[in-house]
């Protein structure tokens, strides 16, 4: 997904009262952990380590080095995402609502039968919000976040995919109300590659498997399990039986272009001509992505600093006086021109085909056989 997420834990920030053990993998003898605030979002999330408050999560032995990459590589301490940041998908808004935040807001009202799903499934063309609402839910309701992206992290596990997990679900329990993001899950289900990594992979995905039969077997300490993909015919049986809920990620449609276009261009001036409107029209049926539009948008944004440097003069002082003329730049509206410009340089990264192919497969696979 494009969106670069931060995954490494930020520093320390001077506002938060002292920690208790400095991030060092012993402890477990500090205060008691205080009452989850449910319901408000959770200032606390800001902090550098997935603590807020509670007993450090204690690996067992020789586990330690494991439960260190899990806190810095896949623990998101600052999600930075509200669901207003998300243009449309009002839809899967709602279901992920009533699939992760109301479980976790009201854990006893989601017993026996209204149990929550295993897991969810965001699919979808790339470039549509997935990453983005697993941020905004996981921070709607102030749950510990962790982005795993097993395409990438195959390489590193060396063999360790087992245990990695284990550990995951581990501290994720320890820190509950948890959500576990697993962007591309379609990766540990697909055939691709051979020989070692596949053999690993696939006894990785078998313990993912397990670990997700007993999320929710323990109401107190919930464990969310958010998968994204965009190759949702590559999951097999197995994972998708595990996947219960299901929920479509479409292409932006007309209105949403024009409230992505408004989104991205909030700190910029415009020129009186600039008509959103018109432009989404112009992509209607082109299959630009929320990710395409936001680089129209950005694009078309860094016209007014290409307009000032085409000048030869201006482009020789810019060592001289390069604030004054960014300054300049920044001031000079963003126009109509720039913004068919932008589209003209920008293709869209999805085609008719692949929607088909994701409109059949919601067909055959949305409702739990
Ligand atoms: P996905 O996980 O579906 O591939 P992401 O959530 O990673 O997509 O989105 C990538 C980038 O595209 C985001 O960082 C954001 O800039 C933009 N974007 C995608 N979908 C939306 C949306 N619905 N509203 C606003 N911006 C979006």
């Amino acid at each position: 997904s494009g969106r670069p997420a931060p995954t490494r834990t930020p520093p320390s920030q001077p506002a938060q009262p002292a920690r208790q053990n400095g991030g060092g993998a012993a402890g477990g003898k500090e205060k008691k952990p205080p009452i989850p605030k449910f319901g408000k979002r959770n200032d606390n999330i800001d902090k550098g380590d997935p603590t807020n408050g509670r007993p450090k999560f204690c690996p067992r032995a020789g586990e330690e080095e494991l439960a260190s990459l899990i806190e810095a590589d896949m623990y998101v301490g600052n999600l930075n995402v509200s669901f207003s940041d998300i243009a449309g998908q009002e839809e899967a808004k709602g279901l992920l609502e009533e699939a992760v935040v109301y479980p976790i807001l009201m854990p006893d009202y989601f017993q026996g039968i209204r149990r929550p799903w295993k897991g969810i499934l965001m699919y979808g063309p790339p470039g549509t919000g997935k990453t983005m609402l697993a941020k905004a839910v996981a921070s709607e309701c102030g749950t510990t976040f962790f982005n795993i992206s097993p395409a990438t992290l195959t390489s590193k596990w060396r063999g360790e995919g087992e245990k990695l997990i284990r550990v995951l679900f581990d501290m994720a329990r320890h820190y509950a109300p948890s959500t576990i993001f697993i962007d591309e899950i379609d990766s540990l289900c697909g055939q691709r590659g051979g020989g070692d990594e596949h053999e690993a992979s696939r006894r990785a995905k078998g313990v993912l498997l397990t670990q997700m039969d007993g999320v929710g077997v323990d109401p107190g300490k919930i464990v969310m399990v958010l998968g994204a993909t965009n190759h949702p015919w590559d999951i097999d049986e197995a994972m998708r039986r595990r996947l219960e809920k299901r929920i479509y990620i479409p292409l932006p449609t007309h209105d949403d272009r024009i409230e992505l276009f408004k989104i991205n261009t909030r700190s910029l001036r415009l020129a009186p001509n600039v008509d959103f409107d018109r432009l989404s029209k112009i992509l209607d049926d082109h299959f630009y992505s929320a990710a395409d539009i936001t680089t129209v948008a950005r694009d078309a944004a860094m016209m007014t600093m290409r307009r000032f440097l085409s000048d030869e003069n201006t482009k020789k002082e810019l060592k001289l006086r390069g604030a004054e003329i960014g300054k300049l730049a920044a001031e000079e509206p963003v126009s109509m021109d720039d913004f068919m410009n932008a589209i003209r340089k920008v293709p869209s990264s999805v085609n008719v085909d692949q929607i088909k192919k994701f409109e059949e497969w919601k067909k055959e696979f949305e409702t739990i056989v």
